[in-house]
This record gives structure tokens, C-alpha cells and sequence, in this order.
């Protein structure tokens, strides 16, 4: 076996403990050396090779910066990667193979953004060697000799690969570029595309905006559209899905299949899996301990791979990732209104807002209830459910619910640290939210704060966190406040499969132990599919008139909004997941026939 001792810096706080990682070692206190304050660093350092991974300075840590693992030793013969003296360590890239699309898939913090980089060329592997001189191509290519890893690595050294790049966080783009989306993306083409790529990936009624006015989805349009109109021959796509409704998941697809080039290299990591499968052509798996070590799989047909993933077993490599599958059965929750008490219940609407309309049929809401919202951006969702909290009147019709206005606590697509207190540190919104957040054995901390990994985070400043760090908090925080009506929109966007599903299991189980409603706003349908227990469908035209339907049970409600899309879906009978049928094949022609969109 080959230890691992990695130490995560940002958590490290030397001045703000006793040092217990170093006091404490077996090692040191019988005279050798495993740990010691690094005098460049200012912080403690780990000697793999004395220590002997007892696990007591990863206990007595007080801000859990310290994690030992053990690896078998064959191992280490993949290692392409070290950030680092007891930095994070990286094992295989998954490699890509010419004209077709390979899709990643895993949990957060296990490498996949980093193996982009070195596909790219824009990191160049160390193979863990961290002190001296780094490796030159010839001793990379000569490491992984024999596989796949090497003739592309050969590619890179050559200078072959030229690559195009979606980064994942969108919203940080309006900083660094600035002008008119005419502009920028005329500069940007290097293939003549950049009309066809506007007019598919329907930006077109947006070129004369600048891109500080775009919202995520369409920024997230706009860097797709930019990346396939580069003159490459590898092209990364980075959670492309997020901040997109279903419509615009499947134009984004469609548009990246059509447009890379027929001998090009595509890379996607994506945790859509409903979207991962209908983009791909085959798949790697990430896995690994978060921020520790992250694994890269062989790559495997679509079906087979995903349904590995979930299923959390890697027969290929003879490995179990997960000590669970993941599932996803329509059974458990869907019952619970029929007996549940009426909450809310509301007659036909119509509510004018600066020039936006919003009808509403007549429909209900019961407690313990978690409403699903499909539809598009800017479409009357947010004013809807302010209209049944009684913040917003309606010009016709009228709300029935308990007296007074009803408190909604609400998670914004979009989240702004400077809109919660960018110098507040995780620790002081939680509590903000709601003092017992953080009590040890709360349900809160146990079941939220805990699963996400937020614990970690708490000492951090809300301007230091990731996207995907801010993501959890903010959902972590909405869930903590008292309410009677919890509106979520968007709450998967950068978290990983199962932080999701951690997510969509809090959002059930909170909304029943509070006898509250839960409405959620969630383009991805295998989470949509875990989470509601009836569906609202929004239609109109955003920005002018939106239309929702009454609540429709799940199958009936998917089936409406399926049907104006024109997608059908089926599900994969080993893991229950929804897949979408491809345009035009037997099941797709079959489904449509038969009016059941979703699922036959
Ligand atoms: P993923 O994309 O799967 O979320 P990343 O490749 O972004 O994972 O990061 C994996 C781990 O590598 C992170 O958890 C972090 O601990 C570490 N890491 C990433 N970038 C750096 C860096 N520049 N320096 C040191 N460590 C890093
Ligand atoms: P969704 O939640 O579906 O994204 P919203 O209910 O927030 O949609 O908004 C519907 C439309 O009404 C949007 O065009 C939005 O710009 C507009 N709108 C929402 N709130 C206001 C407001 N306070 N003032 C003016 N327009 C608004
Ligand atoms: Fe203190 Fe933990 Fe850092 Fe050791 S690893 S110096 S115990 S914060
Ligand atoms: Fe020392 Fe044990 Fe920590 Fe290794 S795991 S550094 S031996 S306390």
C-alpha cells in the first residue's frame, strides 16, 4: 500500500490552534519525524514515508484539514498528478478518442476539472514529482507507455492539440469580458459559424446586449456558441447544462454534437445525467475521496457507464465506489397528498406585474407537499409563489390560505455573495438563518450541514467559497429558516449527482417534519423525477405572459410539458432513470404515437 497524506491548506489555520496534529503524532513524541512546521510554509508538513497513518492528527485536527488514505501501490504507476507536497493527487486522465463525444461523470472534487487542464495543455502533468525539477514531455510519455494516455500526451508535447475551452463557472465571465455579444462573438469565430451558431443556440434577439446584461442561461449560450466557433481540434465543455431549462439542455446538445468537428476531440463533464446521456458517446468515471485523491476509469459505452456510476460498482476495474446505489423509483413520496391537509388552495389568477402577466388554473397545495416547476426563465415563477405568500395581489382571482402573509424562504436562481454579506463567513449566515442550525445532532447539521460537507466550509468567507461551495450554502441556509413556503430555484445547479440527491431528500423530508410546501424550480430531470410530488408547468412567453398549469400529478404533468417540447423519455429499467430518446428512433416515433412522452 502507499500512503497518502494530504493537507488541505485553506483549512489549516496554525495560528488559530495548539498545533495538535504535530503535539500528538505517535511518531514525533518517540523521537522520529512525521509531521513538522514547514518554515517556508508556515504550516505543517507530513512525511509519507515515516508516517505511519495512525489517523490521530487527522482527529485531532479542530478544522479537519488533514486526511491519510492508503492505496494499493499498482496505483501509483497512474499517478499523473500531485498539487503539491501532500497536495491532492490525480490518477489516469480520462482519455478522449478523435470524432467522438466523451462525457465525465463523478463527485465534485475528484479531479475532473483538473484532468481537463492537462488535456488542454493548459496544465502540464508532474507525475507527482514536486520538489526539483518537474518532468519533461519525454518522461511523461515514456511513463505511460502502452496506453491510451500515451499517444495523446505525444499529441500534447507536439504541440498538436489545440484546444477550446467552457470553463464552468458562466457567471464569472460578465468580469473578465466586456462589449456586445455582436462583437464578441464575431471576434471570437474563427470557423465562419458564428450566425448559425447564434441562430441555433437562439441568441440572436440578444446581439446588441452586453454581456454584463446576459442572465446565466444566456451566458451559458453565449460560451457555447464562442467555444464551438474555435478552429480546434479538442473542445472542453464544462457543466454546460447549468443555469438552463430543459428546452435549452437539449438545443445546447444538439448544437455541440452537430457543430465540433467530425475528427475533433470533445470532452464534457456534466451531472445532468439525463443530458450526459443524450450527449455522449462514451464515458469516464472520476471517483475518489473528494480534495484527497481523485481515480480516473476506463471509458465505457454511455448506458453502461452511467448505470455503473449509479449503481456504484466499476466491473472494469473491479472496483465499488459507493457503498449505496443510487435510485431512482417513482414510488415513495407520491401518495402523501391524497390524506395530507389542504394548505393553500387558490382559483383561477391573473396577476399583472410592469407589464408581465401571469394566469394561473385553479389548483391547491397540500402540507408535506414538494411541487415541482418545469418551464422556462422569466416565465412567472417567482411571481406566482409570491402571489400565493400574499406579497403580491392578485388583479383577479383570490388565494385562500391561513391568515396573515405566509413566510416564503427563498433560494434565488442566481446567488449573489455581495446580496448575502460577501465579508460573512459560512458560520454567521447558517446562523443568521436559523440559530440551531449548527446545534451537533440538530437535524440540520446532521442531515444538511453534515452531508453537503458544509462543516468544513464554515470558517471560510462567503467571497472565498466556489460556485459550487456558494451553491450549497445558499440551499443549506434556505432550508435552515423558518417558513411556511420554500421556494428553490434552481438548487442543483454545480453540485454533483449526489449532492443533489442529498439536496432533493432534505428539501422532502424538511417540507414534511415543518408541514410546510416546498416548490422547486429544477431543469434536470432525473432530479425532478426524485424530488416532486406534483408538477407545475409553466408556458407563455418569458418576460411577457406566463400561464401555469393547475398541480398535475408527476406522470401527467411531465407528460404535458414533454409534449410541448416535442422530447419523449423513457427509463432505464436497471436504475429507474429518465432517459431521452433520440429524435426520430423506434421508441422516440412509438412514445410520440401513443401520446406517453414520458416513460412508456
Ligand atoms: P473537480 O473538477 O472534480 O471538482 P478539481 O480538479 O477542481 O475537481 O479539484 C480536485 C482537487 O484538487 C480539489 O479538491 C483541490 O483540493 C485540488 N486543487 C485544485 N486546484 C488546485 C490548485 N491549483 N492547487 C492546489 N490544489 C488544487
Ligand atoms: P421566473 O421566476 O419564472 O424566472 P419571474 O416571476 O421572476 O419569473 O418574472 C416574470 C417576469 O416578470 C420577468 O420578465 C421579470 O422580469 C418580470 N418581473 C418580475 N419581478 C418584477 C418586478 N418586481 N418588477 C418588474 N418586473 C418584474
Ligand atoms: Fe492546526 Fe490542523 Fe493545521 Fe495542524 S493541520 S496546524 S491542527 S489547523
Ligand atoms: Fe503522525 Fe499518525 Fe498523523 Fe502520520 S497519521 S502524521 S503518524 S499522527
Amino acid at each position: 500500500m502507499v500512503r497518502i497524506a494530504v493537507i488541505d491548506y485553506d483549512l489549516c489555520k496554525p495560528s488559530k490552534c495548539h498545533q495538535e496534529c504535530i503535539a500528538f503524532c505517535p511518531v514525533n513524541l518517540t523521537g522520529g519525524k512525521a509531521i513538522e512546521m514547514s518554515p517556508e510554509r508556515r504550516k505543517p508538513v507530513i512525511y509519507e514515508e515515516t508516517c505511519i497513518g495512525c489517523g490521530i492528527c487527522v482527529k485531532k485536527c479542530p478544522f479537519k484539514a488533514i486526511s491519510i488514505v492508503n492505496l494499493p501501490d499498482e496505483l501509483e504507476r497512474m499517478l499523473v498528478h500531485r498539487y503539491g507536497v501532500n497536495g491532492f493527487k490525480l490518477y489516469g486522465v480520462p482519455v478522449p478518442r478523435q470524432g467522438r463525444i466523451l462525457g465525465i461523470i463523478g463527485k465534485n472534487g475528484t479531479g475532473k476539472s483538473t484532468a481537463l487542464r492537462i488535456l488542454a495543455g493548459e496544465l502540464r502533468p508532474n507525475l507527482g514529482i514536486v520538489e526539483g525539477a518537474p518532468p519533461d514531455w519525454d518522461e511523461i510519455i515514456k511513463r505511460f507507455r502502452g496506453t491510451e494516455m500515451q499517444n495523446y500526451f505525444k499529441m500534447l508535447a507536439d504541440g498538436k492539440i489545440r484546444a477550446a475551452h467552457k470553463i464552468q463557472y458562466v457567471d464569472l465571465v460578465p468580469r473578465r469580458v466586456k462589449g456586445r455579444l455582436r462583437d464578441l462573438l464575431e471576434r471570437a469565430d474563427e470557423r465562419g459559424l458564428w450566425r448559425d451558431l447564434a441562430r441555433d443556440l437562439n441568441l440572436e434577439r440578444l446581439l446588441d446586449r452586453d454581456v454584463r446584461q446576459l442572465s446565466g442561461g444566456e451566458l451559458q449560450r453565449f460560451l457555447v456558441a464562442a467555444v464551438l466557433s474555435k478552429d480546434a481540434n479538442l473542445y472542453l465543455f464544462d457543466e454546460p447544462s447549468s443555469y438552463l431549462d430543459i428546452r435549452e439542455r437539449i438545443r445546447v446538445a444538439k448544437a455541440i454534437r452537430s457543430y465540433v468537428p467530425r475528427d475533433s476531440y470533445t470532452v464534457v463533464v456534466e451531472h445532468d445525467i439525463a443530458m450526459l446521456d443524450y450527449l455522449s458517446d462514451h464515458v469516464a468515471i472520476m471517483y475518489g475521496e473528494p480534495g484527497v485523491y481523485g481515480i480516473a476509469s476506463k471509458p465505457y459505452g454511455v448506458r453502461a457507464g452511467i448505470n455503473y456510476f449509479l449503481k456504484g460498482y466499476l466491473p472494469a476495474e473491479n472496483m465499488r465506489i459507493r457503498s449505496e446505489p443510487i435510485r431512482y423509483t417513482i414510488s415513495f413520496t407520491r401518495q402523501a397528498s391524497a390524506e395530507a391537509k389542504r394548505y393553500i388552495g387558490w382559483s383561477r389568477l391573473l396577476v399583472r406585474l410592469n407589464g408581465f402577466r401571469l394566469e394561473a388554473e385553479p389548483g391547491d397545495l397540500h402540507e408535506g407537499e414538494v411541487l415541482g416547476v418545469v418551464g422556462p426563465n422569466g416565465i412567472g415563477k417567482t411571481t406566482f409563489v409570491r402571489t400565493l405568500a400574499g406579497e403580491l395581489e392578485p388583479a383577479e382571482g383570490s388565494v385562500e390560505k391561513p391568515e396573515g402573509q405566509l413566510k416564503v424562504s427563498y433560494k434565488p436562481q442566481y446567488i449573489n455573495p455581495e446580496v448575502l454579506g460577501e465579508e460573512k463567513t459560512v458560520e454567521q449566515l447558517l446562523r443568521e438563518a436559523n440559530p440551531s442550525t449548527l446545534s451537533p445532532g440538530s437535524w440540520l447539521n446532521v442531515e444538511i450541514v453534515r452531508r453537503l460537507g458544509i462543516d468544513r466550509l464554515l470558517d471560510r468567507k462567503l467571497r472565498e467559497l466556489s460556485g459550487g461551495e456558494l451553491q450549497k450554502v445558499a440551499v443549506a441556509a434556505a432550508l435552515a429558516r423558518e417558513a411556511d413556503i420554500y421556494l428553490l430555484d434552481e438548487p442543483s445547479a454545480y453540485l454533483d449527482v449526489e449532492e443533489r440527491l442529498t439536496v432533493a431528500k432534505a428539501i422532502r423530508r424538511l417540507t414534511e417534519a415543518r408541514s410546510a410546501a416546498a416548490i422547486v424550480v429544477e431543469h434536470d430531470i432525473a432530479v425532478q423525477d426524485y424530488i416532486a410530488s406534483k408538477i407545475l408547468v409553466f408556458t407563455g412567453t418569458p418576460g411577457r405572459h406566463g400561464k401555469a398549469s393547475r398541480p398535475l400529478p408527476l406522470h401527467e404533468g411531465m407528460n404535458l410539458f414533454l409534449k410541448e417540447l416535442g422530447i419523449t423519455i423513457r427509463k432505464d429499467p436497471e436504475t429507474g432513470r429518465p432517459r431521452i430518446n433520440k429524435e426520430g428512433s423506434f421508441l422516440d416515433r412509438m412514445q410520440k404515437r401513443l401520446g406517453k412522452y414520458y416513460y412508456l
